[in-house]
């Protein structure tokens, strides 16, 4: 099948028409970086979702919509009614699990989604197949042993909203239907992430791409498959998102082995809170575990890892090996400690596992009044240097933006 993409936007289309931010200020100065709301032309036959002006949008891109036989809609459409192009068919919208089958040699089956709207897989007449969801939607039964809508066999091509709704894509993935070689394409782009190195940085980090509209692309044609980051290092101050950053970058994943190295702190309420806090801006799906003991869980193959976060790690290790203690220190403290840096970064390196890790940034901040506080901000930049060097992507985080250093 050939798809064209007439548009690849939010319904609103990007920018959004009148929005102050500064996503859709960058929209209307980038030309190329402007959207009209989603909407694929499928072998010319097949038109999933009609936006304004569909004709002009198809003629830009060099396509007619003379042969399509079929308008599908994937969700309600709000403001005053489009206006049909002549010689288009009435949009439908097919019932769930309805298939329809269509003289051209396609089958349409309608996926039942856990939002209003409704999913629909496309097989071409090559049996190759495709599977293209409304903006915000997941599919509905995936979870639940069966596959539901999405058969065991992965997707060749998913069109779906990445941005606003990773966890569809960590469903799809779960289900076996998204599989590694599985096109993801990310459309209903909207104003939630700049345009340009960071809207194609965050859809690689989720296995996924964008096209600009008016492109054309073959389903199962895909030299390109982006491979997933295997290991990635986020640092930054306090309070700079690097959490919130590696949480974002593991979101289309299931299953995620959340790793807090804070240990069990009985009795301390604010800790508590914290990991409340972070437990509950996870997906269900996200399995949390409280511990220090980060190479064993590296050593055994399982789901992605996010470990949150290694100036803790290292604060616990040292306490261990008796770190705060002058003489101890001088004698075996450093040298135990250097032992179990090394064993983690041996972990690192050889890990089969998918693995972001959090850590502070903490050497350009003022000089620590204390020699143990020198002591450990001279060890956390070590370490940090040390975990770098493993890692394929490393980011810095300030101010809630993410700038690669490596990747
Ligand atoms: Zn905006």
């Amino acid at each position: 099948m050939e798809l064209t993409l007439l548009g690849t936007g939010a319904p609103a289309g990007l920018p959004r028409p009148d929005c102050p931010c500064a996503v859709c200020a960058a929209c209307v100065t980038g030309r190329t970086n402007a959207r009209a709301a989603t909407s694929v032309l499928v072998d010319g036959t097949v038109l999933l979702d009609l936006t304004p002006g569909p004709a002009f949008a198809a003629a830009r891109a060099g396509r007619s919509l003379q042969g399509v036989r079929q308008v599908l809609l994937s969700h309600p459409h709000d403001g005053p009614a489009m206006e049909l192009p002549a010689g288009l068919p009435a949009p439908l919208r097919v019932a769930e699990r309805q298939d329809l089958a269509l003289i051209s040699g396609h089958r349409v089956r309608a996926v039942a989604l856990d939002s209003p709207g409704t999913g629909y897989q496309v097989t071409g007449p090559g049996g190759d197949r495709l599977l293209y969801l409304p903006p915000g939607a997941a599919p509905a039964g995936l979870e639940e042993g069966g596959r539901g809508d999405a058969a065991s066999v992965p997707y060749d091509m998913v069109l779906l909203d990445v941005l606003g709704r990773p966890e569809a894509l960590a469903r799809l993935r779960e289900a076996r239907a998204v599989g590694p070689a599985t096109d993801v394409v990310a459309v209903h782009i909207d104003h939630g992430v700049p345009p340009g190195p960071e809207l194609r940085r965050r859809l690689a980090a989720a296995g996924a791409h964008t096209e600009p509209d008016g492109t054309t692309l073959v389903v199962g044609d895909y030299p390109d498959v982006p491979e997933i980051p295997r290991r990635t290092l986020v640092v930054g101050g306090a309070r700079s998102g690097k959490s919130a950053e590696a949480e974002q970058r593991l979101a289309t994943f299931p299953g995620v082995v959340y790793v807090a190295t804070g240990g069990k702190r009985e009795g301390d309420p604010e800790w508590a809170a914290r990991i409340g806090a972070h437990r509950e801006r996870r997906p269900p799906s996200w399995r949390t575990e409280e511990t220090c003991d980060l190479v064993p869980l590296l050593d055994k193959p399982g789901p992605p890892l996010l470990i949150d976060c290694l100036a803790l790690w290292l604060t616990d290790a040292m306490d261990s090996v008796g770190a705060w203690d002058d003489s101890r220190w001088a004698t075996v403290g450093a040298r135990m400690l250097g032992e179990r840096v090394d064993a983690l970064v041996e972990a690192v390196r050889e890990t089969r596992r998918t693995v972001v890790a959090v850590s502070n940034e903490v050497g350009s901040g003022i000089v620590p009044d204390t020699a143990s506080g020198r002591r450990f901000r001279d060890e956390l930049g070590r370490l940090n240097a040390r975990f770098a060097a493993e890692c394929e992507h490393v980011l810095l985080v300030t101010a809630g933006i993410a700038q690669p250093l490596r990747g």
